[in-house]
């Protein structure tokens, strides 16, 4: 049974997590490079460590919720790599979002050095870190998520198992790749309807209860007005910012790269909310890609 939980990486997703397994009753040690996450953490029932190996001895599970595969798979590897300093047969939990290769790379890196391993890439945003309500898409085998479940549990509301290595992290991206393809769709459409005289609501009116249905119009709609807790109606504050969903998408298009996937639209939805993104759009959430479309509108109008 689970007692001691490593938790490495307690940022804007992390901190709340690790909280949660606090609060459920788990012993959490914690560890991140950043100061301002080490205080939250601590201030919240989770006990620091002094580096990554410390937070890992002893712990039957180690979590990580890292920016990127290349920081997981530093943080996994090495002398003071957390594979090093684990006891052996530990379950390792990889929530962080990656790419499937190396989601892949870091199960066989878990394997080689004696322990478990799960890739676990969540969906729900740092609101449902907080409350405890993330979805979990889990890729490895049967009986480590039959172990992972209860603690996968403390921190969210859903988990499914998705099938083997990198399954759960495959699961996300094209998860993701719907929800950028479709952003842009449901933007593009209210852009129009503009053009055309249509008034949002009721191009919202129809859609909603027509084949247009879909989580982008009708929970994360980027007009204001018809759904009044949508970013839109804060001045695009996240939510899910842009910058976040061009690195999903850019994942997608490694993924559609390596297999060869004619997915042209999610290829343009890369590109567009690229582009997006390095500008001050980075930070806004994603449905603001909006006020992009309308912008371009307009210049094309005057040309
Ligand atoms: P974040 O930048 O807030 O947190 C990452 C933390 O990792 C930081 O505190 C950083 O200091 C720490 N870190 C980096 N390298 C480290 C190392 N070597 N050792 C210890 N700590 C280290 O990012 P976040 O928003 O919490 O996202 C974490 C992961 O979750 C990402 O992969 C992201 O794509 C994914 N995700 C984020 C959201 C979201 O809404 N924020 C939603 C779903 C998934």
């Amino acid at each position: 049974m689970t007692k001691q939980i490593a938790f490495i990486g307690l940022g804007n997703m992390g901190g709340p997590m690790a909280v949660n397994l606090a609060k459920a009753g788990y012993t959490v040690r914690g560890f991140d490079l950043a100061p301002a996450a080490l205080k939250y953490a601590t201030d919240n029932g989770v006990t620091v460590a002094a580096s990554a190996a410390a937070a890992a001895q002893d712990a039957d599970v180690v979590i990580t919720m890292l920016p990127a595969g290349r920081h997981v798979l530093a943080v996994y590897q090495g002398e003071g790599g957390l594979l090093a300093a684990a006891r052996p047969n530990a379950l390792f939990l990889d929530c962080s979002t990656i790419s499937v290769e190396d989601a892949r790379t870091a199960h066989e890196l878990i394997e080689e050095a004696g322990h478990h391993g799960l890739d676990a890439p969540v969906s729900g945003g740092v609101v449902g870190a907080e409350a405890g309500t993330l979805t979990f898409m889990v890729g490895g085998n049967e009986g480590d998520f039959a172990n992972a479940e209860p603690v996968l549990k403390a921190m969210g509301k859903r988990t499914v198992h998705c099938g083997g290595p990198g399954a759960g992290q495959a699961a996300k991206a094209c998860n993701n790749m719907i929800l950028g393809v479709s952003m842009i769709a449901v933007s593009e459409a209210f852009v129009l309807g503009e053009r055309l005289g249509l008034s949002n609501q009721a191009l919202f009116d129809v859609a909603a209860n027509a084949t247009g249905q879909c989580w982008a119009l009708t929970t994360n709609c980027p007009v204001p007005g018809p759904v009044p807790a949508s970013p839109a109606n804060r001045d695009y504050q996240p939510g899910f910012a842009s910058a976040l969903m061009a690195k999903d998408l850019g994942l997608a298009a490694h993924a559609m790269e390596s297999t060869g996937v004619d997915a042209r639209f999610g290829a343009m939805a890369e590109e567009i909310y690229r582009r997006f993104a390095e500008g001050e759009g980075g930070q806004q959430d994603f449905s603001a890609i909006i006020n992009e479309i309308r912008a371009n509108s307009k210049t094309k109008e005057m040309a």
